[in-house]
């Protein structure tokens, strides 16, 4: 017998109709002789819905953190109690839990609380006695007993940690797309299901656009080596294992390409080349909790350089106006320019770090589609260039066919 965590998410649970067919696969995993954790997202857009109501009575982003705590955690709630219904009414037993009845604990930060402790005994002995547990996900509570919720996305935070609790032998994120793919396919229609993907990976393409999963989750099973599958609720398609890598997963050289739409580039020119204004430029933005991505700056020849960085366009009046009062203080004729419709394009591998010539292969691929590349970062598994938004998709499936990804 083998003890399965299995995490459906929010649009797996978006009916009744969806949620008689999410217990029935629940059923059938226990039928063919497995005992059975179910972590459950919120309805799809329940989420959103309760956040509107928070802003609606209390003026956007104003209700207390505490509060807001409690009234996110009703989402799961309500869909642990209807799978537990769904499946008692198929003749099964099920019981749902709570983030805090499962054992749960986490920080005081709310909204955004990490998970300290889990206490699984509770869960086992639900187990043993042949339930299925069907677990609120998203959410725990603190030591003193306050609700928290883990951050948007959270309920695959709850699946990987409770699985490695209870040292699950199996888990599965069940979701709306088949796996991970080499590309977006909707951008490049060839774009392959992977088999599997190292963690460092899908947290490189996580972070540069392609939204799987919540990147916390996989960091967190990458620190306690929890392996899991990535699949699709609505067939029974393998999907893909993301794992610790291996000897043989570096001889791809390229896993996949990701791309984020959207972004904007700042550009501050005429800054003074000495200790201390980089260090000032970007504690200014991080005052403002934005996220800066690419970051590039020129060496000067003559004591005055540049230095550009990208945020997501909707983040650029913010990062304007955490700026401009210290423009002065950056050098004498220091200006700031902000362009947006830009978009970014990074190739990821972890077989980069033994092959040489990725990026000139990139770059040259890129040049023959007729793309302008103009800024270039890198990490050691990861090559980003920002290009013009409108060549994005003619750059994306110029680099998923220079490195061979539509190829089975
Ligand atoms: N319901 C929460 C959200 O929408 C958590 C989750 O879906 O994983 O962010
Ligand atoms: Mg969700």
């Amino acid at each position: 017998m083998s003890l399965i965590v299995q995490k459906y998410g929010g649009t797996s649970v978006g009916t009744p109709e969806r949620i008689r067919n999410v217990a029935k696969r629940i059923l059938e995993t226990q039928q063919a002789g497995n005992q059975v954790v179910a972590v459950v997202s919120a309805m799809a857009g329940v989420t959103n819905n309760l956040i509107g109501l928070a802003d609606a009575v209390t003026g956007e982003g104003q209700a207390t953190e505490r509060e807001m705590d409690v009234l996110l955690a009703t989402g799961e709630q309500t869909t642990i109690a209807l799978t537990a219904m769904a499946l008692n009414a198929m003749g099964s037993k099920a019981v749902s839990l709570t983030g805090a009845q499962a054992g749960i604990e986490t920080d005081g930060f709310h909204t955004k609380a990490r998970i300290s402790n889990i206490s699984p005994a509770g869960v086992h002995e639900l187990l043993d006695d042949g339930n299925i547990v069907i677990l609120a996900g998203f959410q725990g509570k603190t030591p003193d007993g306050k609700i928290t919720t883990l951050g948007r996305g959270g309920s695959d935070l709850t699946a990987i940690a409770m699985a490695a609790a209870i040292d699950a032998d199996l888990c599965q994120i069940l979701t709306d797309v088949d796996g991970v793919y080499t590309c977006d396919p909707r951008v490049v229609p060839e774009a392959k299901k992977l088999d599997e993907i190292s963690y460092d990976e899908l947290l490189e393409m996580a972070s540069s656009g392609t939204k799987v999963m919540q990147s916390r989750s996989v960091e967190f099973a990458k620190k306690f080596g929890v392996p899991f599958e990535v699949r699709s609720s609505l067939n029974n398609n393998p999907g893909t294992l993301v794992k610790e890598e291996t000897m043989s997963m570096e001889s791809v050289v390229i896993r996949g390409v990701s791309l984020e739409r959207d972004q904007a580039k700042v550009t501050i020119t005429g800054v003074e080349d000495h200790p201390g204004t980089a260090g000032k430029i970007f504690g200014a933005v991080a005052e403002t909790n934005l996220l800066v991505d690419m970051i590039v700056q020129n060496v000067s020849k003559t004591g005055i350089t540049d230095i550009s960085f990208t945020v997501h366009k909707d983040d650029v009046v913010k990062a304007e106006a955490a700026l401009k009062p210290i423009l002065p203080e950056l050098g004498e004729n220091a200006t700031m320019e902000a362009t947006d419709g830009i978009a970014k394009l990074s190739v990821v591998g972890i077989g980069m770090r033994s092959h040489s010539g990725v990026a000139a292969e990139m770059f040259a691929a890129l040049s023959k589609a007729g793309v302008n590349i103009e800024m270039i970062s890198t990490s050691e598994i990861k090559i980003t260039v920002t290009v013009s938004e409108d060549q994005i998709d003619a750059a994306a499936k110029a680099a998923h066919e220079a490195f061979g990804l539509s190829e089975a």
